[in-house]
């Protein structure tokens, strides 16, 4: 078939594309729909935090106190704002990940291959596919060469079809689909393709059956769900005060007009609700899930859903393929052992068992190889291919039919297991290259037997290769080095209790030999896809608790490997290329896809794609998604131990029955300290780096609670201690100056805002002390930009005109360095906690030691 009976073999140019674009729109099955600026805002603050602040504004400008109404609107707007700007942030992150994980295909524009996204097809467009590939619009084949494509998602054909080119296909067979066509949402299961596209989005066929249309919208994270709980179950809580203290305040107040009492009242305690509705979890989450996801991106590891953030700090299991995770997938002939062939004819045979196009690392290898003996690849490869025998992943083997000076020859090659079955050999002769297969793969060689077949003038061509009767002309020993990170990373997963199991279709004395050289735990051990064929899933479930190699296995047996680890309760990140290793990808906690040399197909189903498909970026990626957890963590326990100094002193002041006007906290500062908290929180705790020993201990529990009993007393402890010195400042200053309400609420506000801007640093890190999280800070402009803005801030309200609005007053400097000093004690007290627990830690480390060389 020449090229130029096709018109339209150049493709498009960006120019046509351009236009044709503008005509067809994108090749979408949903056009993606946009949340708009009002939707959001409306979302914001149709919050019950905001609901109750819009409340305290109204009921200011009812009391006839519109000043302060309207700095509270001023407040309610700045809040907003940030949260609007936060969701802002966060949708534009995720959409840029979205980007960046967008299926692509290859196709042909401006008369070269370019490789676009999917979406932006059109028809006229020339695209190439290959073997993984989900085509992704309809279109008419051009080209094909063995193109299988699996049809079922359409047809419901188990069986995958052969698709040739129109004028090979034989005139219409009146079936509806046809041969010389290829349909979106199909996936191409061998060979390759060009295709003319036809139709895109919606009037495929796949877009008419509207099959699988609706996107699945992201669903909430169970993170999310948890805190979204424990917003609710505060919540609650917080209605149950709002009453209380409403009540209280009522009877307080009897010499009051009736409907100031009400009114005084239900402001005390919207004030209190406000400060107990932890209203910044869920920001939390978001912001911290979705920039986590974006740190990941820029280090090589894409994210496709935003829950396996938080599950990948859960990860105990690590399944990996051997070829091109743990191993460089660089091949080099090694070795060449031949049997009775001389050793010109095994390398001559062993080049002619390679695919003449061959993509294979290994088939490279071995071409370069016969190019280093002298044989050079126009050389190997001058006679006709009659025949190919394909590699399948059971098989192990393939062969090729070559017509070339001596006659037709069947050029097979494989693992030397299959190929040895269909070879014909004397006792004698097995046993010796039984002996070499083993001595040679016990050092970590892959093994590759060669065998050929003179194919006599009356013999027909064998339709399969295991109906071939071969010759065995020798092994080949190939090596395949470790990457050179392996070794660390390994160890320091053993450290971190995350077990690597090694998958291979390899040899399992290759593997376990490759295993002892990187210092995988358990490299003696190894199943072989035959035994797991013979286990029941029982069985198998108890084997894997110690075994740490699966070798000779096929995609399929990938399935059962995790399910096993999975009903031992752990959570199993696994790593896969093939079109057959999706369903593991999808079952596995974590599947995790190659972006170099994954198939199209493994990487939809995978939750997180390796851009460069190392090793070492798995176990980064843990790393980090630990780091993210714990920085979560963090900023939740933070966000709870600031609010009881609030909350409480929302809830005391009227207990103690303080009159209205002069509380430590009017429903306007309530709304001042959020406006600090929700920054503070979301860009410092986000911005910490992982503790030193995130790496030396065991992963987190999948059901872990964010908030344990030891962090909520922790918090509980520090908030009381930030309560007691904010208010005792408060009280003393009152009882000192009764008439001047503002200079002891200033007292008060001033502690916690200090005291703020302190636990922050106290609380970034859980073993190391403030002060290197202070060394951090100064170094990190971001971080210096917070504080400083709360400082300012702070200096602006007591010391501007802006203080008689507030209800603030100015201090004295002798004032503002007690209420630091106050603060101090009020926070740095943990840092001594974190000391003793430093000196126990060493101690009982020393005894161990002792103990140990005692004995
Ligand atoms: P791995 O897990 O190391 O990637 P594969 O599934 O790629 O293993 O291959 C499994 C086995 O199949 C190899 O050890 C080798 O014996 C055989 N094999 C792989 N590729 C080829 C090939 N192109 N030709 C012949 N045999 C092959
Ligand atoms: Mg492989």
């Amino acid at each position: 078939m020449s090229e130029t009976q096709i018109p339209n073999i150049q493709g498009l140019t960006t120019l046509q594309a351009e236009e044709l674009q503008a005509q067809f729109g994108k090749n979408e099955l949903v056009s993606e729909k946009k949340d708009g600026f009002f939707r959001k805002l409306l979302d914001v603050i149709s919050e019950p935090m905001f609901l109750l602040l819009i409340a305290a504004a109204i009921i200011y400008f009812i009391l006839g106190e519109p000043k302060d109404g309207a700095i509270m609107l001023v407040f309610v707007v700045a809040i907003i704002s940030i949260e609007v700007i936060q969701e802002w942030r966060t949708d534009k992150t995720l959409k840029a990940l979205r980007d960046l994980s967008a299926p692509r295909i290859k196709v042909l524009r401006d008369g070269i291959e370019k490789i676009i996204n999917r979406s932006d097809l059109i028809p006229g467009d020339v695209m190439f596919v290959a073997e993984g590939v989900k085509i992704p619009a309809d279109g008419i084949v051009i080209k094909a060469s063995t193109l299988r494509v699996d049809e079922s998602s359409l047809t419901g054909e188990s069986e995958a079809v052969w698709k040739v080119t129109a004028e090979n296909s034989k005139a219409s067979t009146g079936d509806y689909w046809c041969k010389d066509y290829c349909y979106a949402g199909t996936l191409v299961t061998q060979g390759t393709g060009m295709i003319l596209v036809d139709k895109i989005g919606q009037n495929t066929e796949y877009g008419k059956i509207g099959k699988n249309v609706m996107s699945v919208p992201d669903a909430p994270t169970p993170l999310q769900l948890q805190t979204g709980k424990l917003v609710k179950f505060s919540g609650m809580i917080a209605a149950v005060f709002f009453i209380l203290v409403s009540i209280v305040t009522y009877f307080n107040i009897p010499d009051h007009m009736l409907t100031d009492r009400l009114i005084e009242s239900a402001l005390s305690g919207i004030t209190l609700a406000m400060a107990m509705i932890p209203e910044e979890f869920p920001v939390i989450l978001t912001v911290f899930l979705s920039m986590g996801a974006w740190r990941l991106a820029k280090k090589q590891s894409l994210v496709r859903k935003l829950a396996s953030v938080e599950t990948l700090g859960a990860v105990s299991v690590l399944c990996v393929d051997k070829t091109g995770t743990i191993t460089m997938n660089q091949m080099k002939v090694q070795e060449c052992w031949n049997l009775a062939a001389d050793q010109q004819e095994l390398v001559w045979i062993m080049g002619l068992g390679c695919r003449p196009d061959a993509y294979d690392p290994m088939e490279k290898a071995m071409i370069l190889h016969c190019g280093e003996q002298g044989i050079a690849r126009d050389r190997l490869f001058n006679g006709e291919l009659i025949k190919e025998y394909p590699f399948t992943d059971e098989n192990k083997m393939m062969g090729q039919v070559w017509n070339a000076d001596k006659g037709i020859i069947v050029a097979a090659k494989g693992s030397p297991e299959r190929i040895l079955t269909i070879c014909n050999l004397t006792d004698a002769e097995r046993a010796l290259s039984e002996r070499k297969i083993n001595e040679m793969s016990s050092r970590g060689l892959r093994v590759i037997a060669v065998g050929q077949m003179q194919i006599k003038d009356n013999m027909d061509i064998p339709q399969t290769i295991v109906e071939c009767n071969l010759h065995l002309c020798g092994l080949i020993g190939l090596a395949d080095p470790p990457r050179d990170s392996v070794k660390q990373d390994i160890a320091t997963c053993t450290r971190a209790g995350v077990r690597v199991v090694m998958i291979t279709g390899d040899n399992g004395n290759t593997a376990s030999a490759i295993a002892k050289k990187i210092g995988m735990p358990n490299s003696d051990k190894i199943i072989t896809g035959d035994e797991l064929n013979k286990m029941s899933d029982d069985e198998l479930k108890e084997r894997v608790k110690n075994v740490s190699i699966f070798s000779r296995v096929i995609p399929e047996h990938k399935m059962r490997i995790v399910q096993a680890f999975k009903s031992n309760g752990e959570i199993v990140a696994m790593t896969g290329d093939g079109v057959n290793d999706a369903p593991a990808l999808k079952y596995a906690d974590i599947g995790i896809a190659m972006g170099k040399r994954g198939s199209e197909v493994s990487r939809e189903a995978a939750d997180l794609i390796l851009l460069d498909d190392n090793f070492s970026t798995i176990v980064d990626t843990i790393k980090d998604g630990r780091r993210i957890y714990d920085n979560i963590k963090k900023a939740v326990g933070y966000v709870f131990t600031i609010h009881i100094p609030i909350a409480l002193a929302a809830l005391f002041a009227p207990l103690l029955g303080i009159s209205p006007a002069n509380l430590l906290l009017l429903p306007l500062h309530v709304v001042l300290l959020e406006l600090v908290i929700d920054p503070t929180c979301s860009i410092i705790m986000e911005r910490q780096p992982a503790e030193r020993n995130i790496m030396n201990r065991a992963p987190r529990e999948p059901q872990a609670k964010l908030i344990t009993l030891a962090n909520l007393f922790k918090s509980v402890l520090q908030g009381l201690a930030i309560f007691g010195a904010a208010f005792g400042a408060y009280f003393m200053y009152l009882n000192q100056y009764p008439n001047d309400a503002a200079l002891a609420r200033t007292m008060g506000l001033t502690v916690i805002l200090v005291s703020n801007i302190l636990l922050v640093q106290v609380n970034s890190s859980n073993t190391e002390f403030a002060i290197r999280s202070f060394i951090k800070l100064v170094n990190d402009k971001v971080m210096l930009a917070v504080n400083a803005g709360t400082i300012v801030g702070l200096l602006v309200m007591l010391y501007t005109p802006l203080n008689e609005f507030l209800k603030l007053a100015p201090l004295s400097c002798e004032q503002m360095l007690l209420a630091i000093a106050i603060a101090c004690v009020a926070v740095l007290w943990y840092e001594v906690v974190k000391f003793i627990n430093l000196v126990l830690c060493k101690k009982k480390k020393l005894s161990i030691f002792l103990h140990i060389v005692v004995k």
